[in-house]
């Protein structure tokens, strides 16, 4: 794959048309304002009918037993997906991410983690109850693993619990950064099974929480440096009682540590398109900055200095957006991406995109530095890329345990 098919323009171009009337007018709003994102991602949803189109698959997907990402029921390789699903879910990320990579984010991990973890491994009981409405952005997720003290060492500092009582469980604990905390209607909580022994043992297991049961507690919205158009809190568990109907799978067996890594390779991936539209939108609004901004009695474009600026950015862009078109490729061949694979794409694309759009700063001068030019929000919101989903430095290290081992 080389470009985007006639009909995948098409859609380009009326997400840019909904993105051009209902975000950029309410940019300011949705970024420095106390409005949260999830209207308008409603509002996207309902106007391409993307929650029609989830509830369909969510039918067929249930019915063939699968978690709902479009492989099923197809004549092709076993788990390959319909180009076109891929392509539509990569579209609307990638033109969201020239403003609002925040809305992405708040989206993705409703959609991305929270609906995906449920769909991969609950009964099916739990996927109706639960991630429909995810799936369909009528409910919005949570998925929460980080702590305080636990971050890249998500599993092995992990403090928080679950403990047997009878029939039900026990859940202990705090959880922070996490995405969408704040307003979240479900929530997908993981910790570790209590059974007074050492804690690098014990198992890892992920239970579903509804807002407002007794003992959760959603903070408000933590002040951040960028990304404000994603609502990012904490929460905290004392003594929350839970049926096993809220246990993931409703059973300790699961493999809970796996499905959560499964979730970190599809999050890595997902950075690769965010990437791809913070590089093109910095790409676009340097062009042309550089044309039009006349110093020494020239365009600044005409400088090689700031020429070498755009040429690196162009090249930037080219590389991520083979990344994201071999990823349309792959899943379309049915081949998963490995953590390591996933891992590369994402280090690569984090990395480009935070240069990128200080380069971007950097070529508009005093004007990069105002937030009336766009590109100080895309640089602050760019910085987070190379932090969630496994730092950078996370992402070196698996990439090598896997070329090592
Ligand atoms: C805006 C935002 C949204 C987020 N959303 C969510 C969410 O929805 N759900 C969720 O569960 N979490 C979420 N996170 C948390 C995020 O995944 C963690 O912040 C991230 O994994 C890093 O963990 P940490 O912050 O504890 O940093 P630490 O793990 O404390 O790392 C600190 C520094 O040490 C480095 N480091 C750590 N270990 C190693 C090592 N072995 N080798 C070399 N260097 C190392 C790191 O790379 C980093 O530079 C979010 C974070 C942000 C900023």
């Amino acid at each position: 794959m080389i470009e985007w098919s006639e009909e995948q323009v098409m859609v380009r171009d009326a997400i840019r048309a909904f993105i051009d009337k209902e975000i950029k007018p309410n940019l300011e709003e949705l970024e420095h304002g106390d409005t949260p994102p999830y209207e308008v991602l409603r509002k996207l949803y309902r106007t391409f009918g993307m929650d029609a189109m989830a509830r369909d698959r969510f039918e067929k997907s249930v019915a063939a037993g699968g978690d709902g990402d479009g492989s099923e029921g197809k004549e092709r390789t076993e788990g390959a997906r319909d180009p076109n699903t891929v392509a539509f879910t990569l579209i609307p990320i990638i033109e969201l991410c020239r403003y609002c990579p925040g809305m992405v984010t708040a989206m993705g991990v409703s959609v991305g983690l929270t609906a995906a973890a449920i769909m991969s491994r609950g009964t099916e009981a739990q996927k109706r109850r639960w991630a429909l409405d995810l799936l369909t952005l009528d409910k919005i997720g949570a998925w929460a693993i980080t702590e305080p003290n636990s971050g890249s060492d998500a599993f092995g500092a992990m403090k928080s619990t679950a403990r047997r009582d009878g029939d039900e469980y026990v859940l202990n604990g705090s959880k922070t950064f996490i995405t969408n905390g704040p307003y979240a209607d479900t929530i997908v909580f993981i910790c570790k099974l209590d059974e007074g022994n050492d804690p690098r043992e014990r198992k890892v297991l992920s239970f579903v929480l509804d807002a407002g049961m007794p003992g959760l507690e959603q903070s408000k919205p933590l002040r951040k440096m960028g990304l404000h158009s994603s609502p990012t809190g904490e929460l905290f568990l004392s003594d929350v009682r839970v049926g096993k109907d809220r246990l993931i799978g409703e059973t300790e067996e699961g493999p809970a540590r796996s499905a959560a890594k499964d979730t970190f390779s599809m999050e890595r991936t997902g950075v690769a398109a965010m990437a791809l539209g913070i590089v093109s939108q910095c790409l676009e609004l340097s062009v042309q900055y550089a044309k039009d901004r006349v110093q020494f009695g020239k365009p600044i474009g005409e400088f090689q200095l700031i020429q070498l600026k755009l040429a690196k950015m162009e090249v930037a862009r080219l590389n991520i957006q083979n990344l994201v078109f071999r990823q349309v490729e792959m899943q379309a061949a049915g081949r998963p991406t490995s953590l390591a694979e996933a891992s590369a794409m994402k280090l690569y694309s984090a990395q480009a995109a935070m240069e990128v759009a200080l380069e971007a700063v950097q070529l508009f001068g005093g004007n990069g530095y105002m937030a009336e030019f766009q590109v100080e929000q895309l640089a602050r919101d760019a910085k987070v890329l190379q932090i969630y989903a496994g730092t950078d430095e996370i992402q070196v290290s698996q990439i090598a345990r896997s070329l090592l081992a």
